[in-house]
């Protein structure tokens, strides 16, 4: 918590890109280039949860993926603590998945069925020879109720398919802590979850958070969920980061035209009078003649031609602390870097 106050950067990433190749066929030969990631800028502070927030395909499950290094990057530089990650390789890269863990989307997926809840949680140690066979069940009790499943001993000895789909995600999410990492990749851990469950995954990250003093990154296409969890968030659209800052600014007064449009998505139940709304901001979406123009181009109906079609726009201080990559912002200060 110390860490948290003193507003230290943990983890790094500096123009970081990601391509993929896509499958060629026989007629029209090599597979095209995609950008999944496109020269990504973003610093995570000690102690506060970051919200990546963006629609499917927009590369933030790519970014979750290059930062616990299952995947590398093709350009740019990841650092935490000051150390280059980027493309760690053996013995280093074991060490450094030992204070960088991901919790994923699908908690079906990511427990073996054949193996109890205690040895599932214990893989880790087991692994990663951390502590003895006594400590391990001492630690897999303590982290399973971190996460909530109390009292613990009634979890150690079932296997998953006996626990519901909340169940089984606070059992992923004991098992990515079990290591105490310092940074935690939570990759929209609630969108298979019913309301009342994603609350209680919600409150469980806090605690992560408050009492182990790890730095979360949250990764959600859901705006309400960001405000309600994250200290800062970063919007993604397809690839590129288009806006920044922290949670409560960007969401009550969201400044790129995606942003909004994202907010405009976002269900309002009865706080509706509260939340102003920015009508559609959607063009259907228009060809671009160049990838030299604003990412957002192609569906942006406040889009000037020449202006954003030719030209990548700059980075905009909008507020305290709050970015954003549009051309067209009034009263935005001059270009800022985000690196
Ligand atoms: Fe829309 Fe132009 Fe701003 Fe891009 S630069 S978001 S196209 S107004």
């Amino acid at each position: 918590m110390s860490e948290r106050r003193e507003n230290k950067t943990i983890l790094q990433l500096e123009r970081v890109s990601r391509f993929y190749r896509t499958r060629g066929n026989v007629f029209r030969g090599g597979g095209r280039l995609v950008v999944a990631l496109n020269e990504i800028n973003l610093s995570l502070r000690a102690g506060e949860i970051f919200g990546l927030v963006g629609e499917s395909g927009s590369g933030k499950t790519t970014c979750g993926r290059l930062i616990v290094r299952l995947e590398e990057a093709d350009q740019g530089r990841i650092t935490l603590n000051g150390e280059d990650i980027t493309h760690l390789k053996g013995k280093k890269l074991r060490e450094y998945r030992r204070q960088v863990q991901m919790v994923f989307q699908d908690p079906y997926q990511s427990l073996n069925p054949q193996v109890t809840i205690a040895d599932s949680v214990a893989e880790p140690l087991i692994t990663n020879k951390v502590g003895s066979p006594l400590d391990h069940m001492e630690r897999v009790l303590k982290v399973l109720k971190t996460a909530g499943l109390s009292p613990a001993e009634d979890y150690v000895y079932r296997f998953p398919h006996q626990l519901s789909g909340g169940q089984r995600q606070r059992v992923a999410i004991a098992r990515a802590i079990v290591l105490e990492p310092s940074l935690l990749v939570a990759d929209e851990p609630t969108s298979m979850l019913d309301a009342s469950y994603s609350a209680q995954i919600f409150e469980i990250l806090q605690g992560v958070r408050d009492k182990m003093g790890a730095t979360i990154m949250f990764i959600t296409h859901s705006m309400a969920s960001a405000r309600y969890l994250c200290d800062r968030i970063g919007v993604i659209y397809r690839g590129h980061l288009v806006e920044q800052g922290p949670a409560e600014q960007v969401i009550n007064a969201p400044q790129h035209p995606y942003t909004k449009a994202l907010i405009d998505a976002t269900p309002k139940f009865g706080r509706a009078a509260e939340v102003p709304t920015y009508g559609t901001l959607l063009a259907a979406e228009r060809p671009a003649n160049s990838s030299a123009g604003c990412p957002f181009f192609r569906r942006c109906a406040l889009a000037e031609r020449l202006l954003c079609a030719g030209t990548y726009p700059p980075w905009r201080q909008v507020g305290p602390e709050q970015v954003a990559l549009c051309h067209l912002l009034e009263d935005a200060a001059p270009a800022v870097s985000t690196g």
